[in-house]
């Protein structure tokens, strides 16, 4: 398994953020917001907000195996252990009066001057913005998006776009400027391209063998959340898809002797991204693409209508979908990137983003006739984990689709 070398140019466009986001906050080169990681980023960068993301300072915390450390102090306020470990580890960190970004100068993560969050993905980052709200005394604005949605429709775009615009006047006095069309534009130029660049990226993988896996992904994925908007992030995935279409032509593949294929639903487990990693290579197996990832590889994009093209990219969004387009996406997934079979993260603390509480992994097996998989875990609480209990799954599934190949692979030579 050799690493992608672009992941240096990741490092400094990663690295270039968080100095940036440090300045705003110590040397008040801009006013800062944060923002969900699904929310109106292109309006706040085109207002001049550092823009920081609180799911990946959360993130970061779960990847250095540091958030249970810092749990017990969000759930003695009264937060529960089931609710998500995001929220509880960053505001335990706070309480704690730590942060990842201390490399940066940063003793706690950058104060806010105000704080935008969007329910689309649930209710947990409304909750998680109000504490900080209380605590500091910032204002709190959201977008209160529906949730479940079969199709979009048109009245469902409506009533978003007009909370999207309702948003530019509070947001305008808290940066001290009026917003400028020519920046939106740019703003949303910048997005798109992400957008764009990040899913050519990730379709890559459809490729045999395939070039990356939803483990890379998930650490390359960094710019398209929270440098959304900003140029930064168009430059960084140019690199990473011309690596990556090098790999394809060369057949080189991220796990080496690819022989299984799986598509991964729900979260990373932040803890042990690179262990499971490691293991799944082992069994010469990748997994090659994610409901995850291609969370932000968003579409429909469009400089020339901001509001209405954004609310529907936020509106359509897998985690914001009903059963039933959820299961037509997965369909979709299955056959483009051709895989052998389907890993369904059950994320303890965060049901909104696990999909094997309500009979789909049964639902997606009966109707591809593909086995899937229920792992237990979490994305941050590493006490919902279990290295062995995960291995024994992982393997007997893997002897699960090998005998499924032979058989094929038997009654097709006969
Ligand atoms: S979607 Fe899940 S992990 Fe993300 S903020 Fe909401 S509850 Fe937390």
């Amino acid at each position: 398994m050799s690493e992608l070398t672009s992941t240096t140019a990741l490092r400094a466009t990663m690295d270039a953020y968080y100095r940036s986001l440090a300045d705003a906050a110590l040397r008040k080169t801009a006013p800062v917001a944060w923002c969900t990681s699904v929310g109106p980023a292109e309006l706040l960068r085109a207002l001049g907000f550092a823009v920081h993301f609180p799911e990946n300072h959360a993130a970061i915390m779960g990847a250095a195996r540091t958030a249970n450390r810092y749990l017990p102090l969000a759930h003695a306020q009264g937060y529960s252990q089931d609710i998500c470990s995001y929220l509880t580890s960053d505001i335990g960190a706070y309480l704690a009066g730590e942060s990842p970004l201390e490399a940066y100068g940063l003793e706690r993560a950058p104060a806010p001057d105000v704080l935008v969050f969007n329910t689309n993905q649930c209710r947990d980052v409304r909750d998680w913005f109000e504490w900080y709200g209380r605590e500091l005394g910032v204002p709190v604005l959201g977008l209160h998006s529906p949730r479940a949605i079969d199709d979009v429709t048109e009245s469902d775009i409506d009533a978003v776009t007009m909370q999207l615009e309702a948003l530019v006047a509070p947001l305008e006095q808290v940066a001290g400027t009026r917003l400028d069309d020519a920046r939106l534009r740019a703003a949303m130029r910048a997005s798109r391209d992400t957008a764009g660049l990040w899913g050519a990226c990730l379709e890559t993988a459809s490729a045999r063998p395939a070039p990356l896996t939803f483990f890379d992904g998930s650490v390359h994925m960094g710019p398209a959340v929270v440098l959304r908007g900003s140029d930064d992030a168009p430059a960084y995935y140019r690199t990473l898809l011309a690596e990556l279409e090098q790999r394809v032509e060369n057949r080189v593949g991220a796990v080496p002797a690819e022989t299984l294929r799986l598509y991964w639903d729900g979260m990373p487990v932040w803890g042990r991204l690179r262990a499971l990693s490691t293991m799944f290579a082992e069994f010469r197996t990748a997994v090659v693409a994610s409901t995850y990832c291609n969370s932000w590889a968003f579409s429909g994009l469009d400089p020339a209508e901001p509001w209405r093209s954004v609310a529907r990219a936020l509106l359509e969004l897998f985690i914001a979908r009903s059963e039933a387009p959820k299961e037509r996406y997965i369909a979709r997934m299955v056959e483009f990137y051709d895989v052998d079979g389907v890993i369904f993260h059950d994320c303890r603390t965060c049901s909104n983003n696990s999909n094997t509480r309500y009979g789909m992994p049964g639902r997606i097996t009966e109707r591809l006739g593909i086995p899937t998989l229920v792992l237990d875990g979490d994305v941050n609480d590493l006490r919902c984990f279990s290295d062995e209990q995960a291995r024994t799954n992982i393997e007997g599934f893997v002897e699960q689709l090998t005998d499924a190949r032979a058989a094929t692979s038997a009654r097709g030579s006969r």
